[in-house]
């Protein structure tokens, strides 16, 4: 048998030392070897997002360009839906295929296309149709439209500050789900401008400073600026889940969000209907983009850190519906220059993808605007060197647009008035949720259903980790909202990491083997044990090292128990009775084992495989006792003996009880 499994090793050798050898082997080798030999070859360093593992590269050797480490690359990571980021002259990394991110060399390409298709309004007004009709297409948002409720939304007490009020909102759009936000509005009189304020990803979302700060200074000048969470953010998270987030469902439901509200604030007497604008930066630029296709009640808008030709925004709520297939093919670029010959800023910087708006989208805008004799109504504020932020000279950029689009009162132009307020302040439904709606609804699966999508499951999936790492995270008490944050996110991603490695990896994949000790076919757990057993180390070293920097060991233990349902306890006990007058010195041996087990159980998925690694170490437990005196064997049938007579007389008893 044990020649057996040696025959099997040594054909795997024999295997690789074929590959790249003749044209039956198609000159393949593995992936990883690949691009190591590619790495001495060109003396670069290569960083790996993707897995290698199992890949094979067909006619490798002669995929290489030896004059180009980059032709070489593209030759090999082409199979596998794989590309190359450049990171400096000695580094690239190596990544999945992302559908929404190009290159600008692409982006000039793709507006060089597309200025071929029109010379003049009339032939833009017809491409302009088409965008704007296919892109509702596109995100499928009309059937969700026709399902919201037109509820008057929950308002807050008003609270007064130097210059404008601030007022909460929770809207319901769809039966159930709310959108919750802040009014800045001006304490002036009169007719107001209206600035809809999409969040992006910036920390603390909406409630972060330079957020709160553009909409309290632009609201002293006179706009009232609507700011409201994207969804899974913010009080969103409690409806939904942060993981919702992730789903092309985010994406339909900000943009109705954002819909919706402009439907009430427009009919607020203060608003002037002839002044309304979106502005927002990074993902919020995305929506700003989306939602001037998608409605002509806007006047004005202002993306900021945000468009691009050659990205369409890397997150589901921006780019997981195909908007940009509109059309036979478009852009963000091509989108936005469907708001010709309306005012347009564009802010920009040196320091993220929109470093190249100066140089290609910015004329290209031009150009459409152009068609209308507007050329002055598009104007590009690039901040060279800056990065991707919304700090204060984006900020100024902004102000300065609308006080010139909106004629907003230049003298109220002083951030320091601002109150930035407490989160808590900012709150519709309390704290904890406390004050949320009874008819809210309080899980993600009950938001799909509006959707005519299949249950995404490793979403669902996803959801459930999360609340099983928040759970076990709330059973240590650690009354600290930073440290829990930090313990959740690390058992979150632990538990998805192993869960995709055991999917990607099925049992499947290990060769019917033999198993050396009792000479039996390897069976479906061993082979899926061994599978497992190849898992990266540190997917297991992130979560010890994570969990150690906050919790003491015991709180770290309780933690492994969790993942484990309390298997050391519950085994150590079985031995306690099984082993008569068990000795300190066994029970430190067999403590010390199952620990053992319970650290190496963690990384594995499924209950049945958990079990399988405690059975490897109460083998090694009963060999210990065997070693030292003990009859592991004799000592197991007296315990079950034993057992059955207790049942036996407990029976008895209890008979003669009832017949008393
Ligand atoms: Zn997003």
């Amino acid at each position: 048998m044990k020649k057996n499994l040696l025959i099997i090793l040594l054909a795997g050798v024999f295997v690789t030392n074929a590959f790249s050898q003749s044209y039956e082997t198609q000159f393949a080798k593995p992936l990883g070897q690949v691009l190591q030999e590619i790495g001495t070859r060109f003396n670069v360093k290569l960083k790996y997002n993707v897995d290698t593992a199992g890949l094979v590269v067909t006619y490798a050797d002669f995929r290489i360009r030896p004059y180009s480490v980059e032709e070489s690359l593209t030759n090999v990571l082409a199979i596998f839906d794989y590309k190359f980021v450049k990171q400096d002259d000695k580094t690239y990394k190596i990544k999945a295929y992302e559908y929404p991110r190009r290159t600008p060399e692409d982006g000039k390409k793709m507006l060089t296309y597309l200025n071929t298709l029109y010379s003049d309004s009339a032939q833009w007004n017809q491409r302009s149709a088409c965008l704007k009709k296919e892109v509702r297409e596109k995100l499928q948002i009309d059937p969700i439209l026709a399902q919201r409720v037109h509820a008057k939304p929950i308002l807050s007490k008003i609270r007064k500050h130097d210059g404008y009020t601030a007022q909460n909102f929770a809207m319901e759009t769809l039966p159930g789900l709310y959108v919750c936000g802040t009014i800045y509005t001006p304490l002036a009189k009169g007719k107001h401008a209206l600035i809809l304020c999409p969040n992006g990803h910036w920390p603390e979302g909406r409630y972060n400073k330079d957020e709160q700060t553009r909409f309290g200074t632009l609201a002293c000048m006179g706009a009232v600026c609507v700011s409201y969470d994207l969804f899974g953010w913010g009080e969103s998270e409690l409806q939904v889940t942060a993981i919702a987030h992730r789903t092309s469902v985010a994406e339909i439901v900000q943009l109705m969000n954002g819909l919706t509200i402009l439907d009430y604030m427009i009919q607020r007497k203060d608003i002037d209907p002839g002044r309304v604008a979106s502005n927002g930066g990074s993902g919020g630029g995305t929506q700003v983009v989306l939602l001037s296709v998608l409605d002509n009640r806007f006047t004005a808008a202002c993306p900021t850190v945000s468009l691009a030709s050659h990205f369409d925004g890397g997150c589901p709520c921006e780019s997981a519906m195909p908007t940009t297939l509109s059309c036979g093919g478009t852009n963000n670029a091509e989108l936005m220059a469907t708001f010709a010959p309306k005012p347009l800023c564009v802010i920009s910087d040196g320091g993220d993808w929109t470093a190249s708006v100066p140089t290609l989208e910015f004329p290209y805008l031009k150009r459409i605007y152009g068609f209308f004799n507007a050329t002055d109504k598009v104007t590009n504020v690039h901040l060279l060197n800056e990065k991707h932020d919304f700090g204060i000279n984006k900020r100024a950029a902004v102000y300065n647009f609308f006080i010139h689009t909106f004629g907003l009162n230049k003298s109220k132009l002083d951030e320091s008035k601002v109150t930035i307020e407490p989160i808590k302040d900012m709150l519709s439904f309390g704290d904890n949720g406390e004050k949320m709606p009874a008819n809210a609804i309080r899980q993600y699966k009950d938001v799909e259903k509006y959707f005519n999508k299949k249950a995404d499951s490793k979403i669902n999936s996803d959801i459930d980790a999360e609340k099983r790492a928040e759970v076990w995270t709330d059973s240590l008490k650690l009354n600290d909202k930073a440290k829990e944050a930090r313990v959740e996110a690390v058992i979150f991603k632990h538990i998805k990491a192993v869960r995709d490695w055991h999917n990607e990896h099925p049992y499947t994949t290990i060769p019917e083997g033999i198993d050396p000790i009792t000479g039996n076919p390897l069976n479906k757990i061993q082979r899926e044990v061994i599978a497992n057993s190849a898992k990266p180390k540190s997917i297991h070293e992130a979560l010890m090292n994570g969990l150690r920097k906050d919790l003491t060991e015991e709180q770290v233990e309780k933690i492994l128990d969790k993942y484990t349902i309390g298997k050391v306890a519950f085994t150590m006990k079985g031995y306690e009775s099984i082993v008569p007058n068990i000795t300190a010195k066994e029970k430190e041996y067999i403590l010390g084992q199952l620990k053992l087990a319970r650290e190496r159980a963690v990384d594995f998925k499924s209950m049945k495989d958990i079990s399988a690694i405690f059975e490897i170490y109460k083998n090694n437990c009963e060999k210990y006792l065997n070693d030292n005196g003990r009859n592991w064997h004799q000592m197991y049938k007296d315990f079950v003996t034993k057992i059955i007579a207790e049942k036996a007389a407990k029976k008895k008893a209890a008979a003669s009880t009832n017949s008393k």
